[in-house]
């Protein structure tokens, strides 16, 4: 099927967790975990005559998410309740904001291929979080029973809507990548993906190339990794191409996002805005906030990750891929900062970061801020390194050594007698046994083939398991060789 005449048009809605102690409308603690229905309490669990107060936190939260993606912050907005029935809201209704949200029109700018691109933010609004569905079974449609957990119900969440501008489902894992960036620097929510303190639903929809009028969208929920994001929209793009080409037409509904089988199934048709039968939050002022609050929160933002990624490049001269990915993630470039504050070579340290630590981190399913290796503990190594205590060939295996353990370098090498051989006289028996072993190399080198000078400091390496000083075996095989 030919998918290149058409052309795609996504818009993410974002919910993100916020970082407050305790939920948005009552005391309650915001820890996730904990045994199920203990962080409750009258007012989260909407038990009759109980009022909620809303946390200041939140809309603090709130203002600094909204500044940071360039938003206008509302002087006036107000809380709506959004009815509907579902076992995991107390209430029967969720308190959020409808028609007056805190913050309008932002945008955030993404990175593609080398290519900058806006992607408008139309609304940012403040609500809270449901309870917690624990089936009995596999699945919800293979359960005799599931369980109810209401420690979530309550948490503060804000609801970031993207205007529909991304057209590839790169443009959209960009954004969010982007955006939860954005967000851990702002310190606003731990965006922990797994968790589910960052989640995300896309709206997606095909036309024909040249077009002016979308088609007809549908939404998919459940989307909790970037790589379920990216693959659910590629799925998507196909089936949706697919009723087309086959005459069909496109039925707006909500779809579910199954990660094992790789498939969008249908869950339910689209609701719409009148479906919930808003109404103004009668339990709750509408809020008005002050330009001099905005203006305090202005003055206490934190270098953003655009910023932060145009300094690294200037000042320490990374290549702006490098700093890209170092500045991807706010705890990532925390600790190449702290790595550079005591030495000074930022691109070692930044290959060290983008690959070794970076795959072992990945394959123990680990966060950086997880990392067994501290910034210090790097450092020393690559000091060793520089020393020529150790080969760049060792300094791998005991990088690997340092993330199992967390032993420090110096100790790893003394335990495993990985200290690099730099002495002539330990390292001539193995030259001589290497340069009689391979006649045919020696003859090659002789008649003036260069390679050949590179394999046999290989063999020398190989004897030596990885311990003798290329360096100095490379200039010992072209004096013995002359
Ligand atoms: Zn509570």
């Amino acid at each position: 099927m030919n998918i290149d005449k058409y052309e795609i048009v996504i818009g993410l809605e974002v919910h993100a967790e916020l970082k407050t102690n305790t939920k948005i409308f009552c005391n309650c603690t915001t820890k996730f975990g904990g045994e199920p229905n203990t962080h409750v309490c009258p007012v989260c669990l909407g038990l009759p005559g109980v009022l909620p107060v809303l946390n200041k936190k939140v809309v603090d939260f709130a203002i600094i998410a909204g500044l940071a993606l360039d938003c206008e912050i509302a002087e006036y907005s107000k809380f709506d309740r959004k009815n509907y029935y579902y076992p995991d809201l107390p209430k029967n209704f969720q308190t959020s904001q409808y028609d007056l949200p805190i913050c309008l029109n932002g945008y955030l700018d993404i990175n593609v291929d080398g290519e900058t691109k806006r992607i408008g933010i139309t609304r940012i609004h403040m609500e809270e979080d449901a309870g917690k569905l624990v089936h009995g079974g596999e699945t919800i449609s293979s359960s005799d029973f599931s369980l109810v957990d209401y420690n979530r119900t309550g948490v503060p969440l804000l609801e970031i809507v993207s205007e529909p501008d991304m057209r590839s489902p790169l443009e959209a894992r960009a954004y969010l990548e982007q955006l939860k960036a954005v967000l851990e620097y702002t310190e606003v929510s731990d965006c922990k993906m797994q968790e589910g303190s960052l989640r995300c639903d896309a709206n997606i929809s095909i036309m024909p190339k040249g077009s002016s009028v979308f088609g007809t969208r549908t939404e998919i929920k459940n989307l909790n990794s970037f790589r379920a994001l990216q693959r659910a929209l590629e799925y998507e793009i196909l089936r949706q191409a697919e009723v087309v080409e086959e005459g069909g037409t496109v039925i707006q509904e909500t779809r579910t996002w199954d990660d094992a089988k790789g498939i969008t199934l249908p869950l339910r048709s689209k609701e719409e805005a009148h479906d919930y039968r808003y109404f103004p939050e009668p339990d709750l002022l509408p809020l008005v906030i002050s330009r001099d609050w905005v203006e305090r929160i202005k003055k206490t933002l934190p270098e953003l990750p655009q910023a932060r990624k145009e300094r690294l490049i200037k000042e320490y001269g990374l290549p702006e891929y490098d700093a890209g990915i170092i500045t991807g993630s706010k705890a990532l470039a925390d600790y190449f900062a702290s790595c550079v504050n005591i030495y000074p070579e930022a691109k070692t340290i930044s290959n060290w970061l983008m690959g070794d630590l970076t795959r072992l981190l990945n394959a123990g399913e680990k966060e950086i801020t997880d990392s067994p290796i501290t910034p210090e503990m790097l450092v020393e190594m690559l000091q060793l390194l520089d020393k020529g205590t150790i080969s760049g060939k060792i300094a791998k295996t005991v990088f690997e050594e340092m993330f199992e353990t967390g032993k420090r370098a110096e100790e790893i090498v003394k335990e495993k007698g990985l200290v690099q051989i730099s002495d002539q006289a330990s390292l001539e028996k193995m030259v001589d046994e290497v340069i009689g072993a391979n006649p045919k190399s020696v003859e090659d080198y002789r008649a003036g083939k260069e390679k050949a000078i590179g394999f046999l400091v290989g063999q020398v390496m190989k004897l030596s398991k990885g311990k003798a000083n290329p360096g100095l075996v490379n200039t010992m095989l072209r004096e013995k060789m002359k």
